[in-house]
């Protein structure tokens, strides 16, 4: 058997009959087809994929499981002369034509028509007929049919080819009111003036277009709902389409991406597995192609130090006790994705023997008040133990507040306690005074003092203004990211390049959306305004699925359902694109070209959702979305029409696994 039949057969087992397709005949069909031959060749490896792919004419070749499930729903005998309304590769006909006696088939595009009808005729059937035309109209030389199948939704069921179906036909067709999700119906011919419907569920195809379709209803309609109406298809031209991560083609990205030295990787929630497993595939890439040494996240120092330890090779700091990541939100970094990754950038950093080329995964977030005091003080009592006694009494300012900072926030601003500004500066001070004496015994270990000398500053600071005013609290981390994120440009050398991976909101030019009118800036903006098109910003968005949230702060994990997209936002338009996954350029490009016309009609502020570690479906409108306009706000969108929820490091979940540390749980 060779691998197209391996693959052919394993599609069969687990995309048709392990959906419930028991249909024997229409097995029997898929299997003897080979659909390698009628997608495109770039994309043969993709042909056993669940899923549809892009061919000539911006069209799809439809999902084996739906191609299967419609021929089934037509109840097809061997004396069957069956029509089909767009032919597409040509694929649905060449299974309709194993099963039934002729198979006529009608396609709009005439380059798709040419093609199907020369591949069929080399393939050996004898028994379909390629038409290219408006198959809403029907073939009425050839009529009646016993059955009719259209592989485009429309927006009603065309009364021609109702009437085109003989006395006992079945004609199955997707129909819905909006361009791109419709209802399968299977309509049957009772009699000469008689049909009865049934709903065979929610499907999504690319539109129908022409007398019965939607074009002659697009007449009517006006010119901006047009233009809304094209703006998925100018999406779907100017993106580019995968089915699975690990095989989605990176080249043009990496392209441009070109020299930029800070690529920032957003995520639309901080619980979705896709997500982090592209952000996962794109780093790899910048690393290994591009010379990435940076990985800088939303995530506190000292956490993401251990993890820098442990892709070292080097003992984990032996003074920090708890396990990374323990503090709420848990799965935000100790996921299955996350250690995944940095398995991968254990065995990248092996195989690369200069330090100063190997990755390095830095925190940038400042919520670790006590663990970094007691990272600074473990560091000073072996390097200069009289200072740790002086920091040891200063730091003594926060012990009250470290397992609840917001308390102090809370108290600071009663001014009945003592507020420690002075205290956590003078220490940082003091850390910088002696930078050389210090670094000169351990560079790497002062540097990781010193950040943390830092992040007890901005917290301290972040915390006091917390009670202020809110954004006042949100610039405060925002900008000790982004400078923290300068401090290990600075420590890795002037050639070192970064990729930072955090929420949309920090990631996404925060002058794009509706944060600047609240006067809030986030990372995005600091780093377009500091490096200008050297710094690549990255969005991405889902429309549905599930998603590791809480319901409150600080309460348990749970896995939710996403809301499919509010209708005005730009999760809907891209819904709208016939492709589940893709990634959208949007800097400025040609005149007239796809990409500069999608670009143009996105340019006008829609909604835009945002889940981080909490979600509340119940006030979705109010507690997630903002307005936005995303070509300013980002250089390039990845899009996943699903997600799934990502999983959790739980001792259940990794008991079976061979290395589990640096997650230590
Ligand atoms: N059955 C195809 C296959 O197996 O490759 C996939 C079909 S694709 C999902 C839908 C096709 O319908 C497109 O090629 C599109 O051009 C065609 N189409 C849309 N409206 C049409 C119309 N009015 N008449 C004929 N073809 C049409």
């Amino acid at each position: 058997m060779n691998e197209f039949a391996r693959l052919r057969k394993q599609m069969i087992e687990y995309q048709l009959a392990a959906r419930g397709l028991d249909d024997k005949t229409v097995l029997d069909a898929v299997g003897a087809v080979p659909r390698e031959a009628f997608v495109p060749t770039d994309l043969v490896e993709f042909a056993y994929q669940d899923s549809p792919l892009p061919i000539a004419a911006s069209q799809t070749i439809s999902q084996p499981y739906i191609v299967a499930l419609m021929t089934s729903a037509l109840e097809l005998t061997p004396e069957d002369r069956v029509l089909e309304v767009g032919t597409g590769s040509g694929y649905a006909a060449a299974v309709l034509a194993e099963i039934v006696d002729e198979v006529y088939s009608i396609e709009r595009h005439k380059i798709l028509a040419d093609t199907a009808r020369n591949r069929l005729s080399e393939l050996g059937y004898k028994n379909t007929h390629v038409l290219h035309a408006d198959g809403t109209l029907g073939w009425p030389e050839q009529a009646p049919f016993d059955a009719i199948v259209v592989a485009a939704g429309g927006p009603e069921v065309p009364a021609t080819l109702k009437q085109q179906l003989a006395i006992g036909g079945r004609l199955v067709i997707p129909v819905g009111a909006t361009l791109h999700t419709q209802k399968l119906l299977r309509v049957r011919r009772i009699s000469e003036h008689e049909y009865q419907q049934e709903d065979l569920g929610g499907v999504r195809f690319v539109p129908l277009i022409g007398a019965a379709g939607w074009e002659g209803e697009a007449a009517d309609i006006p010119a901006a709902k047009k233009a809304e109406a094209s703006l998925p298809e100018l999406i779907y031209q100017s993106s580019e389409h995968f089915g699975f991560i690990d095989h989605a083609n990176l080249d043009n990205l990496l392209d441009r991406i070109g020299d930029s030295r800070l690529v920032l990787l957003g995520e639309a929630s901080h619980g979705s597995a896709e997500f982090y497993e592209m952000r996962a595939r794109i780093t790899q890439e910048l690393i290994e192609k591009k010379g990435f040494t940076v990985i800088a996240v939303e995530a506190d120092w000292p956490d993401a130090n251990r993890i820098d330890h442990y892709i070292h090779d080097t003992s984990p700091d032996p003074l920090l006790e708890s396990a990374p990541f323990a503090r709420f939100p848990t799965w935000m970094w100790a996921n299955h994705s996350v250690l995944e990754f940095t398995h991968w950038l254990k065995s990248y950093n092996e195989k690369v023997a200069s330090a100063d080329k190997q990755a390095g995964f830095y925190g940038l977030d400042l919520y670790s008040l006590g663990s970094s005091i007691e990272s600074v003080l473990n560091y000073l009592d072996t390097v200069d133990p009289e200072t740790a006694e002086v920091a040891r009494v200063r730091y003594g300012c926060l012990s009250p507040w470290t397992s609840d900072p917001g308390l102090y926030g809370r108290v600071a601003i009663t001014k009945q306690y003592r507020e420690c500004e002075q205290d956590v500066l003078d220490i940082l001070q003091g850390l910088l005074k002696k930078r050389l004496d210090y670094s000169l015994a351990d560079g790497e270990r002062f540097f990781n003092a010193e950040q943390n000398a830092r992040l007890v500053a901005s917290a301290e600071r972040y915390y006091r203004t917390m009670y202020y005013a809110e954004n006042n609290s949100w610039n405060q981390r925002d900008q000790h990211m982004f400078d923290t994120l300068k401090s290990v440009l600075a420590f890795r050398g002037p050639e070192s390049k970064a990729v930072i991976w955090a929420h949309n909101s920090h990631i996404g030019d925060a002058r794009a959306t509706q944060m600047s009118a609240r006067g809030e800036l986030n990372i995005g903006q600091l780093a377009r305004q500091e490096y200008g098109d050297a710094a690549y910003l990255i969005g991405f968005g889902t429309d549905h699925g599930t998603v590791a949230a809480a319901s409150e702060w600080g309460g348990p994990m749970e896995t939710k359902q996403v809301q499919p997209s509010h209708i005005d936002s730009y999760e809907r338009v891209c819904h709208n694109v016939a492709s589940d996954n893709f990634l959208l350029p949007l800097r400025r490009a040609q005149q007239a070209s796809p990409q500069a016309m999608a670009r143009e009609l996105l340019l006008e502020e829609r909604l835009e959702r945002a889940i981080g570690v909490i979600y509340r479906p119940d006030t979705e409108m109010q507690s997630h979305y903002f307005y936005a306009s995303l070509p300013n706000q980002f250089d390039e969108y990845i899009w996943f029409d699903e997600t799934r929820a990502v999983e959790p490091l739980t001792r259940e979940t990794i008991k079976d696994m061979p290395d589990t540390f640096p997650f230590g749980l």
